[in-house]
């Protein structure tokens, strides 16, 4: 059955697999949706001794109609490799009564790895078929983490360049490490005297600078981006869910159609709705736990059915009566006020309705908010909406490390914390798959320090020495990596010299 591609803003304008994830975003603003969710068209029995390849393929080509078998296959074997410390590419790790799905051994150790190491054999692949013939720009803006995982990815991809823009002053000292000692042809990294809206701001103007772009096509290039819309990450992520399932059903921790739970730290919302996807393919999953930390505008919603984020809720009177402050937590990618990727599920539970997708994105562009309806809202029974802060996330990562030994990363403890007070909440026994997104050692002073504070005091290398020592597991290629790269790049500009930088990268 072929899938075909339209906006959440508009059902008419259909696109194909490849030409949605060329474009990224719709020109409307809205995000690509497939016109219908497709469903596993084999039995679960029959997947679950194949490899985290094989899963992918029979997942990805329900999605991908037009890519090819063999396409399809070039770009999974070229993204799930020996990129990954690990054959199992996601294992599942058991630990006080969760399975912790370890989405971190890639490239960057975190999440992202799992879809941007193979969106650039997505985008390639998708140029050809359309008789795209300009070389391929990936313009990001960073504040930290994507800026990484999108080099990672793209670094040496034929046909491919890649530029990342972050705040000189606005990054962690690792994470500028990380960024400025990218090996690869193809890449180019650079400091701006602004922030990071300043960067993103600067990114989008290009895309939408005419002559700009004008004069790159002359060249034979053309822009692109890796933003966690693309319907090329959403999809890759799909894969990890089923995957998961195969693994506790092989293992005899479930029996086949016995139905799970799924815990997920959520950000921009596209983690949790590539679990949503996986339900509707037909895994056996119950409820989808969407964990927040203080930035908790997901819990708020899903407490009410209303998305508002210049104002929090009371968590006693359900009342839209505080400001809400954007808050600076130890789990930084959480930080989040716009969770982009939610446009998607408004959209399948307004039932496709893309002028009501429409006016209540309107609403919150205009005035911060939304509510969605109460037949909306009837839809959204399989989320269960959770927060833990700061204080509950350190005596989280300790008390699991005091129990067995295991020692997770701040934005996993969110979830962790999330999933055990959801336990306690509803007494509810179903296997819970909780998604792990990051290494602890990316992580490894808010990790050290919630398990014994006297760490506080010593710095970054000793504190992953001590991580290596207590958890026994080893140090990853990309902490040795920041310890002993050389600096690639030391580009730092105003803001206004980007489009200047972008052309001195591309010699024009
Ligand atoms: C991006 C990220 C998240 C949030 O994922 P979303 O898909 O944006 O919800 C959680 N944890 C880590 C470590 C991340 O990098």
């Amino acid at each position: 059955m072929e899938i075909l591609y339209h906006s959440t803003r508009n059902n008419e304008k259909k696109l194909t697999a490849s030409q949605a994830v060329l474009q990224g975003l719709a020109e409307d603003g809205g995000l690509f949706v497939p016109d219908e969710l497709p469903k596993l068209d084999v039995e679960l029995n029959k997947l679950k001794d194949m490899d985290y390849r094989g899963v992918a393929y029979e997942v990805m080509k329900l999605f991908l109609t037009d890519y090819t078998e063999e396409e399809l296959k070039y770009c999974i074997d070229h993204a799930y490799d020996s990129k990954f410390d690990t054959e199992e590419i996601a294992p599942l790790t058991y630990a006080d009564g969760a399975y912790y799905l370890e989405l971190f051994h890639g490239a960057t150790i975190a999440f992202k790895d799992m879809a941007l190491s193979i969106l650039p054999y997505l985008m390639t692949t998708a140029a050809k078929k359309n008789g795209c013939k300009e070389e391929i720009v990936i313009l990001t803006a960073t504040s930290g983490d994507t800026g990484k995982a999108a080099l990672a990815g793209f670094a040496d991809v034929p046909g491919t360049r890649i530029m990342v823009f972050y705040p000189k002053h606005g990054v962690s000292p690792v994470q500028e490490k990380q960024m400025v000692t990218q090996r690869g042809a193809n890449v180019r990294v650079v400091g701006i005297t602004g922030n990071f809206d300043d960067a993103q701001t600067g990114v989008k103007q290009m895309f939408n600078d005419a002559a700009l772009k004008a004069e790159l096509k002359e060249k034979g290039f053309v822009f692109s981006s890796a933003n966690s819309i693309n319907i090329g990450r959403l999809v890759p992520q799909v894969v990890y869910y089923v995957y998961s399932y195969l693994n506790l059903l092989k293992n005899g921790k479930i029996a086949e159609g016995e139905q799970i739970n799924v815990c997920v730290p959520t950000g921009n919302f596209g983690n949790i709705l590539a679990a949503y996807f996986a339900k509707q393919l037909g895994i056996p999953i119950d409820k989808l736990i969407c964990a927040s930390n203080t930035n908790k505008v997901l819990f708020d919603f899903f407490t009410t059915g209303t998305y508002d984020k210049l104002h929090s809720m009371d968590d006693q009177s359900h009342e839209f009566s505080g400001d809400r402050k954007f808050m600076l937590t130890g789990s930084p990618s959480m930080d989040i006020l716009i969770s982009s990727n939610l446009e998607r599920l408004i959209y399948l539970i307004a039932g496709g309705d893309d002028a009501k997708d429409k006016a209540l994105m309107a609403d919150l562009s205009e005035k911060g908010a939304y509510t969605i309806t109460d037949e909306m809202k009837a839809k959204l029974t399989d989320f269960v909406g959770g927060y833990a802060d700061e204080a509950r996330c350190a005596e989280f990562i300790k008390g699991l490390y005091d129990e067995t030994g295991y020692i997770i990363d701040p934005h996993t403890a969110v979830a962790g914390a999330v999933y055990e007070n959801y336990c306690k909440d509803t007494n509810d026994t179903k296997a819970c798959v909780v998604a792990s997104t990051a290494s602890p050692y990316k992580f490894a002073r808010t990790v050290m320090t919630a398990i014994d504070e006297a760490n506080a005091s010593k710095d970054d290398f000793a504190l992953i020495d001590i991580l290596c020592e207590k958890s026994g597991v080893a140090i990853p290629q990309a902490i040795e990596d920041i310890r002993s790269a050389a600096v690639l790049h030391d580009i730092v500009c105003e803001t206004e010299e980007m489009p200047a930088q972008v052309k001195k990268f591309l010699g024009l």
